[in-house]
């Protein structure tokens, strides 16, 4: 078949933070570069982020370092990160902060006119460089300025659905474009995944549709190797009421800027369990905690900003206790602090504005005034594309993965803060190695029989037409088992159902039909993000059913507490050759002595 095509010598797929920043790293270094994404230019995900960047510019708190940042890293992931990962995100992450300032984002400032932090939860200091609740918008909005002045070409409403290989090494992709339904083939010497999470897998999500697990699946399709499936971090605060909003995040920040955590008896219920290894850096009281909160140095954080992973189930322990809010939540309170500072309603509007919008217009709740219903939402992916630490490439050769979709610097947990910072440290990197490397080759060989392949199975649900079941049935039944076998908390039983319950998902999405023509064609779309949905399940699961304990995102009820044989391993998934997916344990590099020594220093 003859395909519009288009050629580069770096692909990038996807157009969130990491996307746009290795996008303009390899121009920088003097190769065409196309850029790909399935939504138009400014919608990635990276535009939703709230609270704001973490890295150790010491601006507020000049006690903060990389070092500090490395370690507070490390202990949230539960020590089964990547530490390379985790060390080189928290030596650059100034740079590329300050990098950003320099290209024109307005961050908040202190009073002396340096860019201001905020307090996050697992940051020993204030930390989180911002612009009030909406960082992401500016980071997003620089990046896009910064780089449409770099000759990129950019392909917007067009969505990857397979990667193209020439014997092992990856030099293309194949797509189409969401307007017209027309194919689209890119030959590239290097090819960098940057599509974001999978949270689209789950019921309850702060996730939007975008988020289906494509460059994940695209990557194992390709035969690359996926990371620490098992850890999918549930933010502990979502939007709860009413239905129509139920996931929507409520960010951090209200936490960082005083907000607690109640239950329906006006009880701050995250005093009542404290895990020993943050006892020491947690406030013993309520009014520590709030002058934590207002910047003194010598109070310690208050439990509400200990990390997500803990917090969530503090919520569901409370809710399952018939101790929860009216719609099945828990309450959260930034109306109090009206108590304690000058203006309080205009001090809550002007530091969360986006909070105070949201819920004022989606919920008729005004948050000055009273508390907001809060519960778990499924937000991120710790797990994701097996990378090089330094370079960002895959195990596949040419195939480079940055961002949300790549995984090891977080370990068995993500810190607030650390996905803007981790976007923009390894995006850059994945830029520059990506162009290193496709300067080193010679031919873009691509076979066009394999995007006819991808071609002809993409199509399949019109020949199948409306006699086969719709794509949402599928999707929805797959979203809502995720939710309750494979969610906060698991155990053997019920992940096993899980597994069992994906092999008749997939033969249902082997089936859907779908009507109407190519052109913008939702349900055509939903019916080939079935295929990426149920891949990341599987993964996510399989990988669940290995890690025989408790360890950050992943909490089992049948094994609920840490075992440290789990934690000098990591799980990885891979396609076997009889195109079944392999789960297997790989042991985590020996960290050299200098990077002991500094988690020992800040213990
Ligand atoms: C509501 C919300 C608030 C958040 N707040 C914060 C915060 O304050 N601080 C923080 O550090 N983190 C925050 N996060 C997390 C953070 O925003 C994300 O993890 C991060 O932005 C991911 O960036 P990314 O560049 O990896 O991918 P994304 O920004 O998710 O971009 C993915 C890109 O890939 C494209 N794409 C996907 N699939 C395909 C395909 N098949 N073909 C072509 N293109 C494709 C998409 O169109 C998009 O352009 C928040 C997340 C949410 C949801």
């Amino acid at each position: 078949m003859d395909y519009q095509t288009h050629e580069h010598d770096v692909l990038v797929i996807g157009a969130g933070g990491a996307g746009l920043r290795a996008a303009i790293e390899a121009s920088a270094a003097g190769v065409s570069v196309g850029l790909v994404c399935k939504s138009l230019l400014g919608k990635a995900h990276t535009v939703m982020a709230e609270g704001g960047i973490a890295a150790a510019l010491a601006n507020v708190d000049d006690r903060d370092n990389w070092k500090v940042h490395f370690a507070d890293t490390m202990r949230g992931g539960q020590y089964v990160n990547n530490w390379r990962m985790a060390e080189l995100h928290a030596k650059e992450a100034p740079d590329r902060v300050r990098e950003l300032e320099a290209w024109g984002a307005v961050f908040d400032r202190t009073k002396d006119g340096r860019i201001l932090q905020r307090n996050f939860g697992g940051h020993r200091y204030p930390r989180l460089a911002h612009v009030g609740d909406r960082t992401g918008l500016e980071l997003i909005r620089t990046l896009q300025d910064h780089g449409i002045h770099q000759g990129i070409d950019v392909h917007m409403e067009c969505t990857i659905i397979r990667l193209l290989k020439d014997g092992d090494r990856v030099v293309g992709a194949f797509g189409y474009e969401r307007e017209r339904g027309r194919f689209k083939l890119f030959k590239a010497r290097a090819v960098i995944l940057a599509t974001g999470g999978i949270g689209r897998a789950y019921k309850i999500t702060s996730n939007s549709w975008e988020y289906t697990g494509d460059g994940h699946t695209l990557a194992y399709d390709a035969g690359a190797e996926l990371v620490d499936m098992e850890f999918v971090q549930f933010h502990p605060t979502g939007m709860i009421w009413p239905p129509s909003v139920q996931g929507i995040l409520v960010t951090e920040a209200v936490r960082g800027e005083g907000g607690v955590l109640k239950n329906k008896e006006g009880r701050r219920f995250m005093f009542d369990e404290i895990p020993d290894n943050y006892r020491a850096q947690t406030a013993d009281n309520e009014e520590e905690g709030w002058r934590y909160t207002q910047g003194d140095k010598a109070a310690r954080r208050p439990p509400e900003l200990l990390t997500r992973d803990h917090v969530s189930r503090c919520i569901v322990r409370e809710i399952k206790a018939g101790r929860g809010s009216p719609h099945g939540g828990v309450f959260l309170d930034i109306s109090w602090i009206k108590a304690r500072v000058p203006n309080g309603a205009d001090h809550i509007k002007k530091k969360l504005p986006s909070m105070y919008h949201q819920f004022k217009q989606l919920a008729d709740i005004d948050i000055t005034q009273e508390p907001m219903e809060v519960g778990p939402t499924t937000h991120y992916i710790m797990g994701g594309v097996r990378v090089d630490a330094d370079t960002q490439m895959s195990t596949v050769p040419g195939l480079f993965a940055a961002g949300e979709c790549a995984a090891g610097i977080n370990g068995a947990n993500r810190l607030g803060g650390n996905s803007l910072s981790d976007i923009i440290v390894f995006g850059k990197r994945a830029g520059e190695y990506a162009a290193k490397y496709a300067k080193a080759q010679t031919s873009t060989a691509v076979d066009t029989p394999q995007a006819d392949e991808a071609a002809r199975r993409a199509l399949q649900p019109f020949e199948r037409s409306t006699s086969g079941e719709g794509p949402y049935q599928v999707q929805y039944a797959l979203q809502e088992m995720m939710q309750d076998l494979v969610g906060i908390v698991r155990n053997e039983n019920e992940m096993q159902r899980a597994l069992d319950g994906l092999a008749p998902l997939r033969d249902r999405a082997n089936r859907v039909g779908v009507g109407g023509h190519r052109e913008y064609n939702p349900g055509w779309h939903a019916a080939l993000d079935l295929h990426n949905l149920l891949t990341v399940s599987e993964a996510i699961t399989r990988s669940a059913l290995e890690r025989r304990e408790s360890r950050g995102g992943h909490f089992r009820d049948d094994y609920p507490t840490k075992d440290a044989r789990f934690g000098t391993i990591n799980f990885v998934v891979r396609k076997g050759r009889d195109g079944q997916m392999d789960v297997f344990s790989v042991a985590i590099p020996e960290m050299p002595e200098t990077l002991k020594q500094v988690i020992k220093d800040m213990e």
